[in-house]
């Protein structure tokens, strides 16, 4: 579990800073959450990720693997009839709990043969965008 250095207030700041989104903008069409990609797989999806936050449930959403599954296609983005771009607001949430010291990513836990099986861009990639 996630224990955060920010208090709660300064998170809504930060989320809302970080990803230039209001999150009161959306109003629950669920339009990011039908065209997004990887919501198959998301837990919480887009749109529920968004409500969770309105209603200050910060921890619930910093502590999901949701947020390390958006792919930053800008597909919710563009779909949203609000103007909201969750895939800011992920990208947001991600930088947070990095910030707080806490890397999504240790080599340890990663299975030895899908390390020989990735390529290695893969592993660049997923290292700038998981750790600190
Ligand atoms: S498409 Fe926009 S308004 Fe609709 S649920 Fe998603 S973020 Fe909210
Ligand atoms: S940016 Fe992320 S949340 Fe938005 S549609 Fe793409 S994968 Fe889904």
């Amino acid at each position: 579990m996630l224990e955060l250095i920010e208090s709660l207030q300064e998170i809504k700041k930060d989320i809302e800073l970080l990803s230039g989104q209001t999150l009161s903008d959306c109003y629950q069409c669920g339009e990011c959450t039908a065209g997004c990609p990887t919501a198959f797989a998301m837990e919480p999806v887009p749109s529920q990720a968004i409500r969770l936050l309105q209603l200050g449930k910060f921890n619930e959403v910093l502590n999901s693997t949701g947020i390390w599954l958006c792919a930053s296609c800008n597909v919710c983005g563009e779909r949203c009839p609000r103007g909201v771009d969750y895939g800011k607001i992920a990208d947001a949430l991600r930088t947070i709990v990095l910030r707080n010291k806490l890397t999504h990513l240790t080599l340890e836990k990663i299975d030895k043969q899908f390390i020989s099986d990735a390529p290695q861009q893969a592993f660049i990639a997923a290292f700038r965008k998981y750790t600190t």
